[in-house]
């Protein structure tokens, strides 16, 4: 079987504010194979962002990855100390310990980001200088990383251009950022990300502002360098249909947690976590005619302080006494071709955790949390086990 391109081990990255601490991440797990598109999906405050940001290492204070491990290639990008007990070491001032494996930032500068593993985000506006003309701003990516002349790296610009389908490229070169639609900025990214050929291409909701029609060529136009060059990308979106039309496999995050992961098939057709069941009952689906959309009851809680046992019991429509105990990993559930995963403790992978036997759970007993349950997407307490 060939080695994951990417994987991310226990992955933990925390945010220290005045408050106290954000668990944005806390946890997860997953694999990317050579070539593959794969989606990290949640609602906002997910985690899936800040997710994207530890793999390169480009967390901001006052966040810190406090645990896990990052592989690329087979090399660790950073791994977090831990004792016997599997618990991180810290230094003195609690900052954590990386083993000697890990790579250092200037190594992550000169050999991973942007050479190996691109990352194009939301807004093109935040990544493209307005000062700069978009052809300029590209020469210079490509000179600087792919030790390039000026003249070369100018000509390698354009044709990247060309590639990621902006008309009268040699002539556009000298455009300035605000000269460009959004779904050409964004054109503009690709072709950056492209450049120097990376293997993986992390795209943190790169389609979120533009209108469906961009949206959807960008997206055709994704499915296309992605056959030509073999790139792999993690595609970061709260979009279950965009994860519909590009993606092989899905991990679905809640409040810094994963809770399910699967192929793409199987996600939609087997749905597995009650989040995942009621994130596809929010939204329109081509397969299927309903009277009206269910949203997700409630909201999600504040990661600073995460209701305890399974995150999502103070919104789940399955949710009894039981989940009010026990966090559930992220375990395999089927096994089929591809295992798939998911953290609820009603399957029988988790044994008798008591679920089938407590009772369930009403408003006023989900921590607190002021949640009303209705519609077909909420029913209280669920129907008996499955
Ligand atoms: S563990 Fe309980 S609360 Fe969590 S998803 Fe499963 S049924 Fe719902």
């Amino acid at each position: 079987m060939t080695d994951p391109l990417l994987s991310v081990e226990n992955l933990q990255t925390y945010f220290f504010t005045e408050d106290g601490v954000v668990q944005a991440v806390d946890g997860i797990s997953f694999d990317v194979m050579p070539g593959e598109l794969v989606g990290l999906v949640g609602e906002s405050g997910a985690g899936k962002s800040v997710a994207s940001t530890s793999i390169l290492r480009l967390v901001e204070d006052p966040g810190r990855i406090v645990g896990g491990r990052v592989e690329f290639k087979g090399e660790t990008l950073f791994e977090i100390e831990t004792d016997d007990e599997g618990t991180p070491v810290e230094n003195e001032d609690a900052t954590p310990v990386e083993t000697d494996e890990s790579l250092s930032q200037q190594e992550m500068r000169r050999r991973i980001r942007g050479r190996e593993i691109a990352i194009i985000f939301q807004d093109p506006m935040e990544s493209l200088n307005p000062v700069y003309t978009v052809g300029g701003q590209l020469r210079e990516f490509i000179e600087i990383n792919r030790d390039l002349g000026k003249s070369a790296a100018k000509t390698a610009a354009i044709d990247m251009l060309r590639e990621v389908g902006i008309p009268e490229a040699p002539a556009r070169y000298s455009d300035y950022p605000h000269q460009f639609s959004g779904g050409m900025r964004q054109r503009v990214l690709i072709a950056m990300a492209l450049a120097c050929e990376p293997s993986l291409i992390i795209a943190d909701e790169p389609t979120t502002a533009l209108d469906v029609t961009v949206e959807g060529q960008i997206l055709d136009l994704v499915a296309d360098l992605q056959e030509k060059y073999g790139t792999a990308f993690v595609w970061v979106t709260h979009d279950m249909g965009v994860v519909a039309e590009i993606c092989d496999r899905v991990n679905v995050m809640y409040l810094g947690e994963m809770v399910e992961q699967a192929d793409v098939d199987d996600l939609f057709y087997d749905t597995k976590h009650p989040y995942t069941e009621a994130l596809l009952e929010s939204i329109p689906r081509p397969d299927r005619t309903v009277e009206e959309l269910n949203p997700i009851a409630g909201v999600m809680p504040e990661a600073i302080d995460p209701p305890r046992g399974c995150r999502f019991h103070t919104r789940c429509p399955d949710a009894r006494e039981a989940c009010t105990r026990i966090d559930p990993d992220c375990r395999v559930v089927e096994d089929g071709y591809s295992p798939h995963r998911a953290a609820c403790i009603k399957y029988d992978a988790f044994g008798n955790v008591g679920y089938d036997a407590s009772p369930p759970l009403d408003n006023e007993t989900r921590s607190g949390v002021d949640v009303t349950l209705t519609g077909d997407g909420g029913h209280q307490g669920g129907d008996d086990d499955e």
